[in-house]
């Protein structure tokens, strides 16, 4: 397996405060890594380090070999990076098809019939045929998110980051969401996976990253990580989570 993401020795700092310290992590092609840590640890910033959505101080970021801050080339690279928030961020006048046909046919220009017949075709994979015309306040939390996802699907793009897609869901629609995106790691996608869910993390991940206070407290592959952590800190942040390991 090649290597899609090389992130070497990362450092984020928002004025005087360090976010992100020293941070290095490895993705290769068709690799789950499941990112996590208490609130404030610095998951998010580092995913929207990944997909240049922030400045960074030090370190650099590469995809595909290629650095995604230097290179001229950025925003061909940044279409191989997709990123699905916590808040699905659809537009809230534009009906499903059109929400998830705007970027392809006005950032890579292709053509609508064929944008639409590709959401088509992504709307049926998560379960969503027949909703094309539904505008997003017509749908649930799930379907929405649900959505969202193939808006970045239909970008093509190499890597895929989640970023707490199912915090603001009720728990019925968790499971729907979280199947799709068991769903893609079986097809072999590459993802980068920021959740709570410490099943669904057990269940999806190659390999595990825990962040603390902005940096890399342990990296393990998930058996190891749940069962036998070797940080203090990890074991202290699976006991909280005894609720759902239960359940
Ligand atoms: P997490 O996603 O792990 O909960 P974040 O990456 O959102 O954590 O935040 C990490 C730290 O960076 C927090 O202390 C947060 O307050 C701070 N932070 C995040 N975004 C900004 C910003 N735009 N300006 C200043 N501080 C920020
Ligand atoms: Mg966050």
């Amino acid at each position: 397996m090649s290597e899609l993401l090389e992130v070497k020795h990362l450092t984020k700092r928002f004025g005087d405060s360090s976010v992100l310290e020293d941070i290095n992590i490895t993705v290769k092609k068709g690799e789950v890594v499941v990112i996590l840590g208490p609130s404030g640890c610095g998951k998010s910033t580092l995913l929207r380090c990944i997909n240049a959505l922030e400045d960074i101080q030090g370190g650099e970021i590469l995809i595909d070999g290629e650095n995604i801050v230097r290179s001229p080339k950025t925003s061909d690279i940044m279409s191989k990076v997709g990123m699905v928030f916590q808040s699905y961020d659809l537009f809230p006048h534009l009906n499903v098809i059109d929400n998830i046909t705007l970027a392809p046919r006005k950032v890579q220009k292709r053509p609508k019939a064929e944008a639409e017949e590709e959401a088509r075709e992504l709307l049926k994979r998560v379960g969503l045929s027949g909703r094309e015309k539904s505008l997003p306040r017509e749908l649930s939390g799930g379907q929405k998110q649900r959505v969202a996802i193939v808006r970045a699907l239909i970008m093509h793009p190499e890597l895929l980051l989640f970023d707490e897609v199912t915090a603001a869901l009720d728990p019925e629609m968790v499971r729907e969401v979280l199947e799709v995106i068991l769903d893609l790691a079986k097809q072999g996608r590459t993802m980068m996976i920021v959740t709570h869910e410490m099943q669904f993390a057990k269940a999806i991940a190659d390999r595990v990253i825990m962040i603390d206070s902005g940096t890399i407290v342990e990296e393990a592959p998930p058996e190891q990580f749940f069962t036998a952590p070797a940080s203090e800190r990890a074991k202290q942040f699976l006991s909280t989570f005894t609720y759902e390991n239960v359940r």
